[in-house]
């Protein structure tokens, strides 16, 4: 029921909300009875920094916003936080918020290249890093992790997410969401963790960034939801509206999703923030009829704070519609409780300002540093090597050549959402090599090529201070000289290293591709290495799987190290000089061309995935290489599963399995467990993973893993029933380095048809 509007009352003289006997939740409910609806309104809303921190002065005072993000900078920080805390009326504290994606000053390898090292406490590691980065500026919260589930490499931020499976896209989103927030919101030197994009993002028409999405509800709770289910579970203070329409209504404004399924299915207890310009985005989707119509609709559905270029919508426009009956003042409430509750929770109100003096020591930790690196190396992905081509012996070679336009790129090596392009202490891989053969060995490099996309990246219309403009496109002439000059370097050294893939910002937000190819020439830069005649080994990077081509057949080493982030350098040449041996396995399934997609081992099909080579009469149905893929320096046995107990509402089944290392060097294998509903109330999936294992294994060490199942492990929404189920019957399990592993066992499933808790 409407509340009658009253105006409200001055600030008391007291406020009793800075009580901190109180809980977080009464101390918002005594501050919300203070505010007028003009502060809730700006409560809300959310800006964007773009320009003079002065521009934004006045509307702090005036409380018509309640976060800022896109400031990195501690004296701004503590100066618009001074404002707010002394000038505002009610003295409310600000909550900054930033892109915390893999990394802060210390960048990590990027998620999906996190992804593939398999290494939930390795991905924790990172993320507890980045938040005492961010924190230590003064940023309380992060707009990560990217949880969106991809199934087509097309779409450019494949980069920034977990891959295609939701078991393994959960095991991260809990480590995220862990190692942002540690133990729980508050803790001192962690930050809040926003999961995004609430949901169905990454499943849009054609890999075309923001278009709409069409998903049954079978694939949104049993693909989609998953991760999402788990940061929820593991504490995520906040969760990040998406951009497009979910089955034609956006998502900001989609009170079914908002409300009856991330609240009250899923039990988030958090605050929705929307994406940037999300609100009134509504209006260009022919939904909202105008801003104001876009602010009410959004907060009606549960989306509770508005991200804003300028002004936000909510701020300009929600008192008005109280007033005029359009919106329930308790709807606002709610909204502004859940965001005080957090700034309480951030001990906003007790030390809203963060210590300048301390920052820059905490951003050049060399510990920071060091646990990058470790990243970069656990995520590495050997796709191929002949004859034990790699790794590489030092000395071996006295003249290198390291070839390609991303062998001495800084800002490539970084990745999208680093914000940081030409950082002093990034390693690019020729200066990994260096450091790592020392003076003795003449290392060489040329570009080659040069990347350029043919529409240009929406990052580069943002100025960030420090960033180097990109060198200007070259004409004919240069292209040509440079692509000889790199092929002569090639000819006179005795080992070519060659880098093939794409430049930063060809994936990452609107950065999506119509098809895989290697861009820009790389592929003649290729074939005129292999004429050389001389030995050469491939470096790929890239945010996404790309159409090798040929190079899959004639470079006798592929060594796949995405963008590996501060010392990617290093990682990479410790890896081709065997001080690392390479155990990252591919977190999605790597296409042998863009017509193949969607491709990806969860399929249903009538086919096992080793029977599915007849579909297509042009090349084979199978990818180039599948889902859970990587080779290693040494070799690996996996034993038979041994099953026992079956799965019933309180039995459990375990999985037992040996892992051996029967090559020369130490190594490591995920042992990956995959399960298969032979027959139910619906078709499941032909392979669905549900347990994994990362081991480092000594030459000839042996060792035994168990794995547990449960209904949890088994439970599927069904669509028909509308509910979570479990069927009883027989399962198939499989235990192996890949989604085509082979030892296999079966186990029951006991009892009646049954629906479970979601
Ligand atoms: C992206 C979000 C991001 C936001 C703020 C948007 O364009 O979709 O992922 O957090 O900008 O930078």
């Amino acid at each position: 029921t409407m509340q009658p509007v009253v105006a409200q009352q001055a600030a008391p003289a007291a406020r009793p909300w800075l009580n901190t006997r109180l809980t977080a939740e009464q101390r918002a409910d005594a501050l919300l009875a203070a505010m007028t609806l003009e502060e809730k309104a700006g409560q809300v809303s959310q800006q964007f920094m773009f320009g003079a921190p002065e521009q934004f002065a006045g509307q702090v005072r005036d409380a018509k916003v309640g976060s800022l993000l896109f400031v990195t900078d501690p004296a701004v920080i503590n100066r618009l936080q001074k404002i707010a805390v002394e000038e505002s009326r009610l003295k409310i504290p600000l909550i900054f918020g930033y892109d915390v994606i893999h990394g802060f000053r210390t960048i990590f390898p990027v998620p999906l290249a996190n992804a593939a090292s398999w290494d939930p406490a390795n991905i924790e590691r990172g993320q507890a890093v980045a938040a005492a980065e961010a924190r230590a500026v003064g940023i309380h919260w992060a707009f990560s992790p990217m949880l969106d589930i991809a199934r087509d490499p097309r779409w450019g931020r494949i980069v920034e997410g977990p891959g295609e499976d939701p078991f393994l896209g959960a095991a991260i989103a809990r480590a995220q969401v862990r190692g942002f927030q540690g133990p729980s919101i508050g803790t001192p030197g962690r930050i809040i963790a926003g999961p995004k994009h609430f949901a169905g993002y990454g499943a849009s028409e054609g890999g075309r960034d923001y278009d709409g999405v069409y998903l049954s509800d079978a694939q949104l709770y049993n693909v989609i939801l998953p991760p999402f289910a788990a940061a929820v579970e593991a504490g995520a203070g906040n969760v990040m509206s998406a951009y497009m329409d979910l089955n034609d209504v956006p998502a900001v404004g989609n009170k079914w999703l908002l409300t009856d399924v991330l609240r009250r299915q899923m039990g988030f207890k958090g605050w929705v923030v929307s994406d940037a310009n999300g609100t009134k985005n509504q209006v260009v989707q022919n939904f909202a009829k105008d801003n104001a119509d876009a602010a009410v609709r959004s907060i009606a559905a549960g989306n509770d704070m508005e991200m804003s270029f300028g002004p936000a919508a909510s701020a300009e426009t929600l008192a008005a519609s109280v007033r005029s009956g359009k919106l329930p003042v308790a709807t606002l409430n709610t909204a502004v409780r859940r965001i005080l509750v957090a700034k309480f929770r951030m001990g906003l109100f007790e030390v809203p300002f963060v210590d300048e003096a301390k920052a820059a020591a905490t951003l050049a930790d060399p510990a920071h540093r060091d646990a990058a690196q470790s990243a970069a190396e656990r995520a590495l992905v050997l796709l191929k090597n002949d004859d034990n081509t790699l790794p590489l012996t030092p000395g071996a070679h006295k003249r290198i050549a390291v070839i390609g336009a991303l062998a001495d790129s800084k800002r490539d090596m970084l990745g999208p959402w680093s914000f940081q392009y030409d950082l002093p202490e990034t390693v690019t891989l020729v200066e990994g090599i260096r450091t790592r053969l020392g003076a003795s060995v003449k290392v060489e490099t040329a570009p080659g090529i040069q990347f350029r996309r043919n529409v240009p990246s929406m990052f580069e219309s943002i100025t960030i201070p420090g960033q180097a403009k990109k060198e200007p496109r070259w004409d004919e002439a240069r292209a040509d000289s440079e692509f000889d000059r790199a092929i002569d370097l090639a000819k006179k050294s005795d080992l070519i290293i060659l880098t093939l893939g794409e430049a930063e910002d060809m994936s990452g937000e609107g950065a999506s591709r119509s098809d895989l190819k290697l861009p820009n020439g790389q592929l003649r830069l290729f074939q005129a290495a292999v004429a050389t005649g001389k030995p050469l080994v491939v470096v790929t990077m890239s945010g996404r799987p790309v159409e090798l081509g040929e190079v899959i057949e004639k470079a006798p080493a592929i060594l796949h190290a995405w963008y590996g982030g501060t010392r990617g350098g290093n990682a990479i040449a410790r890896a081709l000089f065997g001080d690392v041996n390479p155990g990252g396995k591919l977190p999605v399934t790597w296409p042998r061309t863009a017509g193949q997609v969607p491709i990806y081992y969860a399929h249903n099909t009538s086919h096992s995935p080793k029977e599915q080579g007849k579909r297509y009469w042009d090349i084979p149905a199978t990818p180039q290489y599948e889902f859970g893929y990587g080779l290693s320096y040494t070799s690996f046995e996996i034993g038979a599963p041994v099953v026992s107990g079956s799965v019933t509402a309180a039995g459990k089944v375990t999985v037992t399995t040996t892992v051996a290392n029967t090559g020369q060097r130490v190594g490591d294998e995920v042992v990956q467990l995959y399960i298969h509903q032979r027959a139910g109330r619906a078709s499941r999936p032909v392979r669905e993973l549900k347990g994994f294992q990362r081991v480092t294994l000594r030459p000839g060490e042996r060792r035994t893993l168990s794995f547990t199942l449960d209904e949890s492990s088994v439970k599927y929404w069904n669509a028909a029933l509308k509910d979570w189920v479990v069927d009883p019957g027989t399962f198939d399990v499989w235990v192996g380095s890949s989604s085509n592993a082979d030892a296999h066992a079966t186990f029951t499933v006991g009892g009646a048809p049954r629906t479970v808790k979601g």
